[in-house]
C-alpha cells in the first residue's frame, strides 16, 4: 500500500502548488482566485523508489451556495484527513496566523493524525522570527517551504514520509 499524504490549509496558502510539486500528475487547478480548485484531486508521486499518493484540498463543488462554501471545505478537508495516513498543514508565512488555521489546527490536535506543520510562501525570508507564531498552533516544528519556488520540498517529504 502506498501511504497517502493529504494537503490541508485555509484557501490561497498553496496546497495545489505544492500538490504539483509532490506529483507528476497535473490534476489540480493552480488558481490566482482563493478557493478556486473544485475537487479534491489525486496525485502520484515518487521519491527515490518509494511511491505515495497525495490528496490536495480546498475544493468546493461548482453548484455549492454561497453559504455552504465554507461547509463543503470542512467536509473535504475531513474526508481527506480520513484516508490519509499523515497530514501537511499549510499556512501562509506572509499572510500570517488566522482564526481558520486555528481552527483547523485544533482539529488536528484533538485528531492525533501524524501532521507535519509547513509555513509555504517563504522564499526570501530570514528564517525564523517571521514563523514563531506559527508554534501556537501546537503542532511541533514549522517547516518553511516555497511551493513556487521548489524550497524545502524535500524535507517536508521526508519528515512526512518518516511520520507514518
Ligand atoms: P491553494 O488555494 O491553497 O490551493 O493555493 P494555490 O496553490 O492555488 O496558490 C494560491 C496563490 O499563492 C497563487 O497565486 C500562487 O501563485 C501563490 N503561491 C503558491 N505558492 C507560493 C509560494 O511558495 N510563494 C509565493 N510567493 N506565492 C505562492
Ligand atoms: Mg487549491
Amino acid at each position: 500500500m502506498k501511504p497517502v499524504i493529504a494537503l490541508v490549509g485555509r484557501p490561497n496558502v498553496g496546497k495545489s502548488t505544492l500538490f504539483n510539486r509532490l506529483t507528476s500528475s497535473r490534476d489540480a487547478i493552480v488558481a490566482d482566485f482563493a478557493g478556486l480548485t473544485r475537487d479534491r484531486h489525486y496525485g502520484n508521486g515518487r521519491q527515490g523508489r518509494r511511491e505515495y499518493i497525495v490528496i490536495d484540498t480546498g475544493g468546493f463543488e461548482p453548484d455549492a451556495g454561497e453559504g455552504s462554501i465554507y461547509r463543503e471545505m470542512a467536509k473535504q478537508t475531513r474526508q481527506a484527513v480520513a484516508e490519509s495516513d499523515v497530514v501537511i498543514f499549510v499556512v501562509d508565512a506572509r499572510g500570517g496566523i488566522s482564526a481558520q488555521d486555528h481552527e483547523i489546527g485544533q482539529y488536528l490536535r484533538r485528531l492525533g493524525k501524524p501532521t507535519i506543520l509547513v509555513a509555504n510562501k517563504a522564499e526570501g525570508m530570514t528564517q525564523g522570527l517571521q514563523l514563531v507564531e506559527f508554534y501556537e498552533l501546537g503542532l511541533g516544528e514549522v517547516i518553511p517551504v516555497s511551493g513556487a519556488h521548489g524550497q524545502g520540498i524535500r524535507t517536508m517529504l521526508d519528515l512526512a514520509l518518516e511520520a507514518i
